[in-house]
């Protein structure tokens, strides 16, 4: 028997596009475009093609995007060294170093040069304590916010008085997304379990989220038995596939989802163009605090 897809799109293009207009009208009105500096180690292919995205956004958003190439070999002092030099030149307001670092760099250490105020991605302990202690600044991992802003954005998707299984509980996503979604501070207000790699039976718990978030790196890991009819699903996971036309994007959450869920966001299409808008909004109030909310 043919089955159609249920589930309505949670699209990330009108949220990201809500939040460029609102970038780009600040840099606008700025005497000097903000500028982000990224720092990459070594030939890292996925990291330079998103840096490709990043530049191009900037650009068009009237944000000076600059980079600073170090070889793989170089060493955790100085990389620290390079970091702490980049962070305290006053010309630059925002300062990524591209993670995961190549094997044998302290990647706390590294983390730790970053100056707090120039935090974009959410990579220092000041900025994960500030989610911790629910003040919502400008500093908080890009792609938890993403997240935040996504579900915000449709009614149907608010996550209030509803219970939120997050899969994944790295520090980029699903420990500060917990936080994000149910901690104090949060205006989401969901009641968040996260699961991990050893948490007993994932998809029992799955399956009673109202909100599911799915960002365990596992390409198709979750199939329509873990998810309950109706429920909310976002999808984080990236994995480059090639196709006949080129290369695209897969995520976590197998296609059957759409069967049974009730929202779904698209791989690509969903919450990589939020987090894209998201980091922008995060440079822009790095260069101009006054001119933006609180965040998430
Ligand atoms: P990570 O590898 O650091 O963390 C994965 C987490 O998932 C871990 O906590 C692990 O315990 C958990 N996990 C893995 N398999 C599991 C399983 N079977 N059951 C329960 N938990 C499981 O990954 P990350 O950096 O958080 O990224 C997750 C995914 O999100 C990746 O695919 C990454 O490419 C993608 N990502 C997307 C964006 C975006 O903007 N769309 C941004 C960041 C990361």
């Amino acid at each position: 028997m043919m089955t159609s897809p249920a589930a309505a799109l949670l699209k990330g293009a009108p949220v990201a596009k809500r939040i460029k207009a609102q970038v780009s009208d600040v840099v606008a009105s700025l005497d000097t475009p903000p500028c982000l500096l990224n720092v990459l180690v070594g030939h890292n292919e996925a990291a330079l093609s998103y840096l490709g995205s990043i530049d191009k956004l900037a650009a068009r958003l009237g944000i000076d995007s600059r980079r600073v190439e170090l070889p793989a070999d170089v060493d955790t002092e100085d990389l620290c060294r390079a970091v702490t030099e980049q962070g305290a030149d006053p010309s630059v307001h925002a300062l990524m170093v591209q993670f995961p670092l190549p094997k044998g760099l302290d990647r706390a250490r590294v983390a730790a040069c970053i100056p707090p105020a120039k935090d974009v991605d959410g990579a220092t302990i000041e900025s994960l304590g500030a989610v911790l202690a629910g003040q919502r600044r400008h500093t908080a991992p890009a792609t938890a916010a993403a997240v935040v802003e996504l579900l915000a954005s449709e009614p149907a998707c608010d996550p209030e008085g509803k219970d939120v299984v997050i899969i994944g509980r790295s520090l980029v996503v699903g420990r500060p997304l917990g936080v994000m979604l149910g901690g104090p501070g949060s205006t989401a207000n969901g009641t968040p379990t996260i699961c991990h790699r050893r948490s007993p039976d994932v998809p029992a718990k799955a399956r009673r989220a109202d909100v599911l978030v799915v960002a365990a790196g596992v390409r198709g890991l979750v199939t329509r038995e873990w998810v309950k009819p109706g429920a909310v699903v976002v999808d984080v996971g990236t994995h480059p596939i090639e196709t006949e036309d080129g290369w695209t994007l897969v995520g976590d959450v197998d296609p059957t989802v759409a069967e049974v869920a009730g929202w779904f966001t698209p791989v690509p299409g969903g919450v990589g163009p939020v987090t894209n808008a998201v980091l922008m909004r995060h440079v822009a109030a790095a260069a101009a605090p006054t001119r933006f909310e609180s965040a998430w």
